[in-house]
């Protein structure tokens, strides 16, 4: 069989793709639908009471939507917005430009919050909690501390682990918004406006079936519609029918459950070298040559939702959705293996 190149956007053109794609208002925004109510009622208390928006914090997997609420809020509130991130962020100082080109009530997105220093984190606490910062200056024995007074301002902080927030930090927020993966219905949607955007012509079914095969998120949605347009322009009269988007994903190797080559090594890793566990992750990442990271902020979320994977306490299992996904037997483990059995 030939081999197919693996056919990914740089991260570039994913960000030129998501920004042009990115809905511009809390009305436009698809699915999430409880976070965009209250959303709309914290925009609509602000403009009345004449306060800034409480500061927010939104988590869940990468592309569900952080980035695109917190660019929302401020079209909503007619602000203006700063962006930056944790790992950008690595002493005090360089969150002073930030601070000092606040206006009253704009909003300021610090994304991948949880991968700023401590440091950087305490000298926000009173910018948060009194619109202050505190500045030393000199070292030593002439060191002093000068106040500086803010405007008041929006945080708005995304994560894919607030679970490695600090208890403090996490406080601070008024309001935390926790996005979830998104419905088969919600995605074609989404798949429908988006190519409408991009001026394609998308049938039904083929949309249905690039909702199926998404991994439950807008951001992946939007890459591999991308592809199926480019296929269907090079390949056919530019329309996406359901045969083109079949055929388009599979050059793609995005298998029917919508996984692609890393969410099958994945479970290949466990299944294959780790008889289908359970065992860490980091030894599952560390055979993988990826990061723990990559592994558990991009890859697991989708498999443990969809259940191919299990946390247990010692360790992640295999499912057997999982071993019949592969094709492979599934194994029958014995109390006199010393383990539970696994599937009954
Ligand atoms: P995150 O910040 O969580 O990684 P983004 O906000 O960047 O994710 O979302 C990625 C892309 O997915 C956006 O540019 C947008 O095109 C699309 N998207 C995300 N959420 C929605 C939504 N609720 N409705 C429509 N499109 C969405």
């Amino acid at each position: 069989m030939a081999r197919t190149p693996v056919i990914t956007a740089g991260p570039e053109e994913d960000r030129s793709r998501d920004a042009a794609l990115r809905p511009k208002f809390l009305r436009e925004v698809i699915g999430q639908t409880e976070v965009a109510r209250r959303l709309a009622i914290a925009v609509n208390a602000a403009k009345k009471l004449k306060e800034p928006l409480g500061h927010i914090l939104f988590d869940g997997p990468p592309g569900l939507g952080k980035t695109t609420f917190a660019t929302v809020l401020p079209n909503e509130l007619g602000t203006s917005l700063q962006m930056t991130s944790g790992p950008a962020l690595s002493k005090p100082a360089d969150m002073l430009p930030f601070l000092t080109n606040l206006e009253e009530g704009s909003i300021l997105f610090i994304d991948e919050i949880h991968r700023m220093p401590r440091v950087v984190e305490e000298f926000l606490y009173p910018a948060m909690e009194d619109f202050r910062i505190d500045i030393v200056l000199g070292e030593g024995l002439n060191a002093r501390t000068i106040s500086m007074n803010l405007k008041h301002f929006t945080l708005i902080g995304a994560t894919t682990r607030s679970g490695m927030l600090s208890g403090p930090m996490r406080d601070r927020f008024r309001m935390h918004e926790h996005l979830e993966f998104y419905s088969v219905d919600e995605l074609s949607r989404i798949v429908r406006v988006n190519a409408a955007k991009l001026q394609t012509k998308i049938a039904d079914a083929a949309a249905m079936e690039l909702a199926q095969r998404c991994r439950g998120t807008p951001r992946i949605a939007n890459a591999r519609l991308a592809w199926v347009r480019t296929y269907a322009a090079s390949e056919t009269d530019g329309d996406i029918t359901l045969e083109v988007a079949r055929a388009a994903l599979q050059m793609l190797n995005v298998d029917r459950e919508g996984l692609d080559k890393q969410d099958r090594r994945y479970l290949e890793t466990l299944i294959d070298v780790f008889a289908g566990g359970p065992t860490g992750v980091e030894a599952i990442a560390a055979t993988m040559n990826l990061t723990t990271d990559t592994l558990s902020d991009e890859v697991e979320p989708y498999l443990l939702r969809e259940q191919f994977v299990i946390r247990t306490p010692r360790g992640r299992v295999a499912t057997e959705r999982a071993f019949q996904l592969l094709g492979k037997k599934i194994p029958r483990k014995t109390a006199a293996d010393g383990e539970p059995a696994l599937f009954d």
